[in-house]
């Protein structure tokens, strides 16, 4: 057997970045920059006013209370028409509307009558009282977002503000998704005697795309041998990632990815010392990376969050260029268990849990994460996945993992 290190290693092997392309930023969430996101203009682009109120010559307001003539108006989007400022007037400006050179303080409407001709003005403003900088942030060209990071939501609105209607990201990932098994029928369709929904599908394409990947094909065979190898060799050419579940196990007359595959040399069957997870198929189908992974839905999850995840993020340029290399893994962190998890002395175990928050007066601290096991470690068990947040990750070993203590746990998308 394989440790999932060594497994990981392998996986990770099989895939580079894909090339770079411009996408519009409407397309842009979960992909890589492959480029740097720099500003089109300062930030911000022009003197505004951080408040509604007026624009005065803070000279005309040093002596308070006083009256200015209201001589114009610039709401956002409307800079004022007046091109000089007479002595003893103001505008009146709102927030984000463009500050006339002329104007070298706002006062805000709550200091004031609020009049609309003219206005008494309560207390005095210094000079630059509520006017935003063009460029106070960032002068144009100052790079916004760094090449190698991720877009999230709050980099989407980022290089939208920095002027960037599309941005240069790797490729996301094409994934194609196949389900093995005579036993499995569409979900939602009735079930006839021995049928079972397919789950493997619905859900393991769900987590392609919540990880960034675009999902181009969710397809089933049944388990025959030449329906599987003309599936997987039309699904190798047009995706750069094809994911199997179902038919690696060794021996059984029914497992048609072996027998398709069997004595390829671009596919290799191995086992790898984890629970659930142990047969896994690796290598290409056509021009794309393959990874087979057994059928029960538990075993299919666990291999796709701990290897699959993390090789669908190396092709979407995560370890390209970012500084995170930790990152091209599934995204872990630690938390405290709430109850007691037996190791497997040849196995890293995965077991399903909950989210929660250590209780009050623990040893880790009111607050800190906590992962609650979810019963049953049969990898059949597809109830409790509607609650499993993530998976707690058992290294080998004799000892008892107790309640109270702190484990490595791989988030899921979404949790
Ligand atoms: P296999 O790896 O093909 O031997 O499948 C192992 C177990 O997982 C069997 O009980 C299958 O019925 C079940 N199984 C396989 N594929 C799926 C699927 N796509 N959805 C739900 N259960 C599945
Ligand atoms: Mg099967």
């Amino acid at each position: 057997m394989r440790s999932v290190a060594e497994h990981l290693a392998a996986v990770l092997s099989l895939g580079a970045p894909l090339p770079a392309v411009t996408v519009p930023l409407a397309k842009a969430l979960g992909c890589v920059l492959a480029a740097p996101v720099r500003a089109a203009t300062p930030l911000p682009p022009y003197d505004s006013s951080a408040m509604d109120g007026y624009g005065v010559r803070a000279a005309d307001v040093a002596l308070v209370p006083v009256t200015l003539a209201v001589l114009d108006a610039a709401p956002a989007g409307s800079p004022a028409a007046l091109t000089e400022l007479p002595a003893g007037a103001c505008v009146r400006i709102l927030t984000g509307g463009l500050v006339p050179p002329y104007v070298d303080a706002v006062v805000a409407v709550e200091q004031t009558d609020g009049g609309r001709t003219t206005v008494r003005i309560d207390v005095s403003a210094p000079v630059g009282q509520s006017i935003r900088r063009a460029g106070e942030e960032l002068p144009a060209g100052a790079v916004v977002i760094p090449a190698g990071r991720r877009l999230s939501p709050a980099g989407i609105m980022a290089a939208a503000a920095a002027g960037s209607g599309t941005v240069t990201v790797f490729r996301r990932p094409r994934v194609a998704v196949l389900s093995t098994g005579d036993e499995l029928v569409a979900a939602g369709s009735p079930l006839g005697l021995g049928q079972l929904p397919d789950s493997n599908g619905p859900g393991l394409a769900a987590a392609v795309r919540a990880a960034g990947g675009e999902v181009v094909a969710v397809e089933h065979a049944p388990d025959d041998v030449a329906a599987v190898a003309a599936t997987l060799a039309r699904l190798g050419s047009l995706a750069d990632l094809v994911l199997s579940t179902g038919g690696v196990s060794a021996g059984a007359e029914n497992d048609p990815i072996r027998a398709a595959l069997e004595g390829s040399p671009d596919v290799q069957f191995v086992a790898v010392a984890m629970q659930p997870g142990k047969p896994q198929a690796i290598g290409r189908v056509g021009s794309a990376a393959y990874l087979g992974f057994p059928g029960n839905p538990v075993s299919s999850l666990v291999s796709w969050t701990v290897f699959g995840r993390p090789l669908l993020r190396s092709m979407a340029g995560v370890s390209a260029v970012s500084p995170v290399s930790a990152a091209v893994g599934a995204p872990a962190t630690v938390a405290i268990l709430a109850a007691d998890v037996q190791a497997l002395p040849q196995r890293q175990r995965y077991v399903r849990a909950r989210l929660t928050r250590a209780p009050d007066g623990g040893p880790a601290g009111a607050g800190a994460l906590a992962v609650v096991p979810i019963d049953g470690y049969g990898s059949h068990l597809v109830g409790g996945l509607g609650e499993t947040d993530c998976f707690i990750e058992i290294p080998p070993g004799a000892e008892t993992h107790e309640a109270g203590s702190a484990v490595r746990i791989v988030l899921l998308e979404g949790s």
